[in-house]
């Protein structure tokens, strides 16, 4: 289970690579746990900074150009920012297809908000962690903007190696931290916390001081360190980022941008959280299989891989590739198989139109592949099937297995290994 989570994060994890990863591989720290951890949009982890106590500004939120004019009088505040709400960073640097540059907008005048959020609403916004068609922004967040007069970079994640949180900082904060990690390591700090002592005094101080606060800045700074490192621990966060973590002219600490992951595996008790999962940023393909236990992963070949265990995944791919084919998504059946979700698994395999052949390849450990017989001949007549199947069973029952098939007097191409399946698959492509 926890390898085929792997597997679909380390897929999908391409897709939205975080500052999470860069850094950790810049620092060294360990490899992240690659998994894909539940993502809030900014304004919903704003609002769990704030009953923590950590400073944010004052937002509404909007979804429409209107509700957003409205928003922006009723802020009454000197200047305003309008932020699009997608999962994906780097919005400030981010284009739209209306043709709008900037996902983050500053104005002093609150009537071009409406005009500003009727560009960015129901449009794309793409930047650099977007797929390249950019993701559909739906709701603006309209919000007090403070100057700023210097903007650093921190966040609390768990690492591997430590076996607990580590927090990490750069006084180099603001859009680009990839960039710093990159050219200037020295400049992101890093402390290890101490999971049953929590961040010490000391710890949160000279992380403050690491991150340049100075004076009265760097004990509210150290403040917020610690108000962060609570709202991780009751939240159940794998990584709470905020970049930048800025100071005001006036000598204020404030979190003007969030980003938290939360730990899949806690949600039975982090249900008022895990209700604010919006899936409409997912592929819909991917929710659609989760709902029957099944692990959906679309990548961009032609090959149908219908397969049980992460592993098993992998080796699959691997041999498509090693024949010269390209494998089209995965489906992970895991253990437990029932006929149904046999039969859900093809509808989802081949609702994908890059389709052009599919390739079973399960090996019956706690999976009876008489069952997996079944489904197969179930959703081949019922889907009616159009495109080559070639199936590799091994191990329980699969004598009984291999009679279901061939007695289905389906066109369905036996392997003798997982080689001989790859070949075929690949085979039946080029033969079309
Ligand atoms: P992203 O990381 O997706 O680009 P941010 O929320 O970090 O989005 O915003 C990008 C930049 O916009 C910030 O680095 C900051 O300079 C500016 N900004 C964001 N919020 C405010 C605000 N409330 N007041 C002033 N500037 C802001
Ligand atoms: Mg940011």
């Amino acid at each position: 289970m926890a390898a085929s989570m792997a597997c679909q994060a380390a897929v999908r994890g391409l897709r939205a690579a975080s500052t999470k990863q860069l850094l950790v591989s810049q620092n060294q720290l360990s490899r992240v746990s690659p998994r894909r951890w539940l993502n809030l949009q900014e304004y919903q982890s704003k609002k769990l900074m704030q009953d923590s106590g950590v400073i944010v500004q004052r937002f509404f939120v909007a979804d429409t150009a209107s509700e957003a004019l409205e928003a922006a009088k009723r802020l009454k505040a000197k200047e305003i920012v309008l932020k699009a709400q997608i999962l994906a960073g780097g919005r400030g640097k981010g284009v739209f297809d209306s043709g709008l540059k900037g996902g983050v907008h500053l104005t002093k005048d609150p009537a071009v908000v409406g005009d500003l959020a009727g560009k960015m609403l129901g449009f794309n916004l793409t930047t650099k962690q977007t797929p390249k068609e950019g993701v559909k922004v739906k709701t603006v967040m309209v919000a007090e903007a403070l100057d700023i007069s210097r903007e650093t970079y921190f966040a609390i994640l768990m690492d591997r190696s430590c076996n607990g949180p580590v927090m990490v900082g750069s006084p180099q904060g603001g859009v680009d931290i990839e960039e710093v990690a990159a050219t200037t390591p020295e400049l992101i700090f890093k402390e290890v916390i101490d999971i049953f002592e929590g961040v010490r005094d000391d710890q949160a101080l000279r992380m403050a001081a690491n991150l340049g606060f100075k004076g009265p800045l760097e004990r509210q700074a150290a403040d917020q360190i610690k108000r962060l490192y609570d709202l991780f621990l009751k939240v159940d966060a794998t990584q709470v980022e905020v970049n930048p973590l800025g100071e005001t002219p006036e000598g204020q600490v404030v979190c003007f941008d969030a980003k938290i992951n939360f730990d899949d595996n806690a949600e039975f008790r982090q249900k008022a959280v895990f209700a604010l999962d919006d899936t409409a940023e997912s592929d819909p393909l991917e929710t659609e299989a989760a709902k029957y236990d099944l692990k959906y992963i679309g990548l961009d070949g032609n090959i149908a891989c219908f397969v049980n265990g992460a592993g098993l995944a992998m080796a699959t791919c691997d041999i498509i590739d090693l024949h010269g084919g390209r494998p089209a998504n995965f489906l992970d059946l895991g253990g437990g198989v029932k006929e149904n979700q046999v039969y859900v698994a093809f509808k989802l395999l081949t609702a994908d139109p890059k389709v052009e052949a599919i390739l079973v390849n399960i090996f019956g450990g706690i999976v009876n592949c008489a069952i997996i017989a079944n489904g197969i001949t179930k959703a081949c007549r019922e889907l009616e099937l159009k495109v080559p199947l070639v199936v590799r069973l091994e191990g329980t029952n699969v004598q009984e297995a291999k009679r279901i098939l061939a007695e289905s007097g389906l066109p369905i191409t036996s392997a003798t290994d997982l080689d001989d399946a790859a070949k075929k698959a690949v085979a039946a492509i080029a033969k079309k």
